[in-house]
Formats: structure tokens, sequence, C-alpha cells
């Protein structure tokens, strides 16, 4: 059979007797029968998407799949933070019961972040945990949600409160999927990506500066280049802290403004997640130049960064607002990372030297916005 060949880069993540492998390369799908393959007992695969990405690229899988002998049972839910919920959490696990699936069985999640968050807890549950691949469709999803098994269902108290640390056997990162990601989403992912530049990695801050408009624009192997560093340091962080009790929350860098921006926004989707995200790492930086912590050449040059690729880095600019900077801090102590009244912030020192700062000076922060409000 002519298959087109692919020579996927990979990444592990190390996590002891929970290790797994991430695949990253162009056309993927197209293999993943044989990468399924020696993790399945009985000769089928359980499928887990939307209804967009079903339609998009379901029939690939299952071609693939049979091509190895599996068999694929599928079910598609509403595309939509919606899914992210207890009620569809439910009807995922009356499924895989009533098609009599076990621990031995393979749950694949084909989608985003909410395919992936949705279906990484069904497996968890389900008769105590069933075998788990990610199959991430946005670059959101390659680059973050699909690995380091963060898990989890919206209540209506927050996002993400209902849920579990459950790692997947393997995830398979499809970059020519990417291509029918609408624009928005694909800059949503970008901001991540931005992200691991501006905790640890300089010179990976640097290559974005040169390369960064060739990864908006898909070219294969810049693509493929950003979403493995991306997701190296995403293992690196996650194999020290797999629980966050410490490091992991480097990972929060952009998110405390961010994650407030979006609550602001009333989580709508006028704001993606990625773009106040994008928003939340200008206002860090910014913030840390004010403490004096770095320069505000630096800053600008992450603005920038930002900015050549079309995420807004101006709180007046963004989608949504305005933004008042009393909301704001009002949103930022509701965050669930909050501990005993304390709020956390990352900062960084530089480009590529982000630390956790605690204990935020809340009526300071509150003063930073009103005159980035200005
Ligand atoms: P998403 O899953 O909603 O996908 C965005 C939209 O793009 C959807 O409408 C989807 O149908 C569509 N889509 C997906 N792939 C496509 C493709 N290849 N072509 C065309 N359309 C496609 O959004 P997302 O940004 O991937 O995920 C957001 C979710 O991820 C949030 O719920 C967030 O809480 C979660 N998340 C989890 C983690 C984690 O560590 N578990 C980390 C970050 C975010
Ligand atoms: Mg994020």
């Amino acid at each position: 059979m002519a298959e087109t060949m692919t020579f996927p880069k990979t990444v592990r993540v190390d996590l002891g007797d929970r290790s797994y492998d991430i695949l990253i390369g162009d056309n993927l799908l197209a293999s993943a029968g044989t990468h399924l393959a020696p993790l399945v007992k009985q000769k089928r695969v359980f499928v887990l998407t939307d209804g967009t990405v079903g339609g998009l690229y379901a029939g690939a899988l299952e071609d693939s799949l049979r091509g190895a002998g599996l068999a694929m049972h599928l079910k598609a839910v509403s595309d939509g933070e919606g899914s992210k919920s207890w009620g569809t959490l439910g009807e995922v696990l009356d499924w895989l019961l009533a098609e009599g699936a076990g621990r031995d069985d393979v749950l694949v999640a084909l989608g985003g972040g909410i395919v992936g968050d949705l279906t990484g807890l069904a497996a968890s549950l389900m008769k105590r945990g069933m075998k788990f691949v990610q199959v991430p469709t946005t670059l959101l999803a390659q680059v973050d949600s699909s690995v380091g098994g963060k898990t989890a269902v919206n209540a209506s108290q927050g996002k993400n409160l209902i849920g579990a640390f459950y790692q997947p056997q393997l995830v398979l990162a499809d970059t020519s999927v990417l291509s029918t990601l609408p624009e928005r989403e694909r800059l949503a992912g970008y901001a991540e990506i931005v992200k691991y530049a501006l905790i640890d990695d300089p010179d990976f801050f640097e290559w974005l500066e040169q390369n960064g408009a060739r990864v908006v624009a898909l070219e294969p192997d810049a693509l493929a280049h950003a979403v493995a560093v991306s997701c190296a340091s995403k293992a690196r962080i996650v194999s020290q802290d797999e629980r966050e009790s410490g490091v992991r929350a480097l990972l929060n860098l952009g998110h405390t403004f961010g994650h407030a921006l979006e609550a602001a926004n009333g989580f709508k989707p006028s704001l993606l997640h990625g773009e106040a995200v994008a928003m939340g790492m200008a206002l860090a930086l910014r913030y840390s130049v004010r403490l004096g912590l770095m320069t505000g050449q630096d800053s600008e040059r992450a603005s920038k960064l930002l900015d050549s690729a079309g995420l807004v880095t101006h709180l007046n600019c963004l989608p949504g607002g305005p933004y008042p900077a009393d909301t704001l801090v009002e949103a930022m102590k509701q965050d669930k990372k909050v501990r005993a009244g304390r709020v956390p912030l990352i900062l960084a020192r530089g480009l590529g030297r982000a630390f956790i700062q605690p204990d935020a000076d809340l009526s300071d922060v509150r003063d930073f916005l009103d005159k980035e409000l200005q």
C-alpha cells in the first residue's frame, strides 16, 4: 500500500511508569492505525470528537485504523465549551458502557482542548481508568492541552473545577490538520508557543523573532519545530512537577491577567483564551518593568513578537472590552490558584527568565492596570 512517508519528531514525557511519547509531524493521521495498534487488545478503538472535527477528520482516522485491522466506534459531541459539562461526561460514559468498553480498550480524543479535556476525564473514570490517546487538532491542543495530563469539565461555579490528573499513553500531533483551523484559533495557539519562549528559552524567543511568521503561515518545517520545542518545554516542566505544587505554575505566565480578562468578558467566544493569554503576557511583562525587574526594551520586543503575528497587546484594543481595573482585580482574587488570599503572579527578570511571585500586591496591580487603560 502506498502510504505517504512521514518522519515524525518524538518528544518524550518522562513520568516514570506513566511516561509517553508525543509524535509530531505532517500527515500523521494516515499512520494513526499503526501507532495505535500496539496499544489495543481487542481489534477496536473508541473515538470521541466534536461535530466540526469529526466531519473533517473522522473518515481519515477510520481509514487508517481499518488499514491496521481496527474498527472505529465514534461519538461526536457538540462543538464548544458547553460540552465540557457533567451532563456530556455522563453521556460519554453511558455510551462507553453501552458499547461494552473495558479497561484494556483505548479511548481517543480527536479534537481541540475541549474534546481532549472531556475525553481524558471520561477515560480516567471509565472502570477506574481506560487507556487514552490524544490526537489534538488545534494548535493550542498540540502545544498545550494534550500534554501534561490535566483533564476536566466545567461547573456552574467556574471553568475546569471538576477534573483529574490522567496522562495519555500517546499523543499524535498531525500538523497538517491545522490547515483547516480558523485563523483566530491558530493565533490563539501561537500565543501559547510564545509563552514557552518567554518562560525559560531565550534562544527559542530569538528563533520566533526570525521564524514566527512561518509558524503562523503553517510552513511545515517551522510549524513542526515550534510544536516540538513547545511540547518539549511543557514535558520538561510537567515531569518536574506533575501536579502543580511548584514549577508547573510557570506555565501560567500571562494566565492570571488572562483569566481575569476572560472572566470579565464572561468567557464568551469574542475573546479566545489564547488572545487573553497574549494580552496577559504583555501585561505581566510590563508589570515586571514597572517593578524594575526587566527592561522596557525587552518587554517591547515580546509585545512586538505578539503584535506582528496579529495578537492584541494593548488593553484598550482588546475585543470584548472595556476592561475596568477594578473588575480585573476582583476577577484575579477569584482565580482558582489563589491560596489564603494570596494571588500568585508569574513575572519575568528578562526574556526567557520567568519566575513565580507568590503574593502580588493587588493595589499596585490595580494602579498599573488603570494606567494601562489611559
Ligand atoms: P476547541 O477544542 O474548542 O477548538 C476550537 C474550535 O476549532 C472548535 O470549534 C473545533 O471544532 C474547531 N476545530 C478543532 N480542530 C480543528 C481543525 N483542525 N480544523 C477546523 N476546525 C477545528 O478549543 P481549544 O482552544 O483547542 O481548546 C480550549 C479548551 O482547552 C478549553 O476548554 C481549555 O480549558 C482547555 N485547555 C486545557 C489545558 C490542559 O492542560 N488540559 C490547557 C489549555 C487549555
Ligand atoms: Mg493556556
